[in-house]
C-alpha cells in the first residue's frame, strides 16, 4: 500500500457527521446475475469517494450475496457452517475490489476483517477503526460479523453502532425504498416513506433480516433505505429526503 500524506479534511455541512453504507454483493453485479460488474464499482466508487470528501466520516458494510450466500448453498447440501464461511471470504473479495476502486480516485482506505486475512486486511479493532475514521479514511467492514448464521445486514447494525454511526445507510439494487409487499410482482405494493424498525419487523417487511432489525430498534439507530441508483448517496448524505426512513420514536414506543 502506498504511503499516503494525511490529508486536511473540509468541515462537514450535512445532516451526518459519520455514518455507515450497506453495499449488498448484489449492488456491485449491477445487472449481472453474479460476480462482479467493473463498470458499477468504478461509477459507485466514484459517488462514494466525492461524497466522502465533502467531509463525511464513512464506514462501508460490503456483502458477499453475489458471489456465495450461506443458505442457498446449505439448501443445495453443503454444511452450512461452511458455506457462511465462504460467503464471509466472499464479502472480503468484494471489499478489496472497492477499496481498490475508491483509492483510485484518491479516498484514503483501510479493511477491516472480522476473519483473519492478515496478508490483505486489518483485524477488526472497534477503536482503530474509529481512529482512521477520524483521520479522514474510509473504513471497509469486511467478512460480516465473523460468524456463521448472521448476514452482513446484522454486521451492518452491529458496526454502525459500534463506531457511533448516526444512521445505516442501505443502498438496494432493485428497489428505491420499503413497500408493503414485493413491488417487482406485487402491482399493489405501496411504498412507505416512513415506519418504525417494530413496524418493519412485526409485518416482515424485506428491509433487512430481523437480528439486524432488532438491533437498530434497541440501540434506536435510524436505517435510510434507498435506490442505488446514480447520486442517491449523494443526495441523502446532503439532507434531501429520498426513499425509506425507518426510526423509532425517543419516547420510547418499543417499551
Ligand atoms: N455471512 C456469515 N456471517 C456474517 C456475514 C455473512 O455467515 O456475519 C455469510 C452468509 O453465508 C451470507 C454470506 O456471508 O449469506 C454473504 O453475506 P450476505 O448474504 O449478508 O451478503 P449480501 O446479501 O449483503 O450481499
Amino acid at each position: 500500500m502506498a504511503q499516503q500524506a494525511e490529508e486536511v479534511r473540509p468541515a462537514r455541512t450535512g445532516p451526518f457527521r459519520r455514518v455507515l453504507l450497506k453495499l449488498s454483493g448484489e449492488a456491485l453485479s449491477g445487472q449481472r446475475d453474479y460476480g462482479i460488474d467493473q463498470e458499477r464499482v468504478e461509477a459507485l466508487a466514484a459517488e462514494i469517494a466525492d461524497v466522502h470528501s465533502g467531509g463525511l466520516e464513512l464506514a462501508l458494510v460490503v456483502g458477499g450475496g453475489n458471489i456465495m450466500r450461506g443458505m442457498d448453498a446449505a439448501a443445495a447440501g453443503m454444511d452450512r457452517a461452511t458455506a457462511d464461511y465462504a460467503g464471509m471470504l466472499a464479502s472480503v473479495l468484494n471489499s478489496l475490489t472497492v477499496q481498490d476502486a475508491l483509492e483510485r480516485r484518491g479516498a484514503q482506505t483501510r479493511i477491516q476483517s472480522a476473519i483473519s486475512v492478515a496478508e490483505v486486511a486489518e483485524p477488526y479493532i472497534r477503536r482503530r477503526a474509529v481512529r482512521h475514521l477520524e483521520k479522514g479514511r474510509i473504513v471497509i467492514f469486511a467478512a460480516g460479523t465473523g460468524n456463521p448464521f448472521f448476514t452482513t445486514d446484522t454486521a451492518a447494525a452491529l458496526r454502525a453502532l459500534e463506531i457511533g454511526g448516526q444512521a445505516i445507510l442501505m443502498a438496494k439494487n432493485e428497489v428505491d425504498g420499503v413497500y408493503d409487499g414485493d413491488p417487482k410482482t406485487d402491482p399493489e405494493a405501496t411504498f412507505l416513506p416512513e415506519l418504525t424498525h417494530l413496524e418493519a419487523i412485526e409485518r416482515g417487511l424485506k428491509v433487512m433480516d430481523t437480528t439486524a432489525l432488532s438491533l437498530c430498534m434497541d440501540n434506536s439507530l435510524p436505517i435510510y433505505v434507498f435506490a442505488l441508483t446514480d447520486g442517491n448517496i449523494r443526495r441523502i448524505t446532503a439532507g434531501e429526503r429520498v426513499g425509506t426512513i425507518i426510526s423509532t420514536p425517543e419516547t420510547g414506543a418499543t417499551a
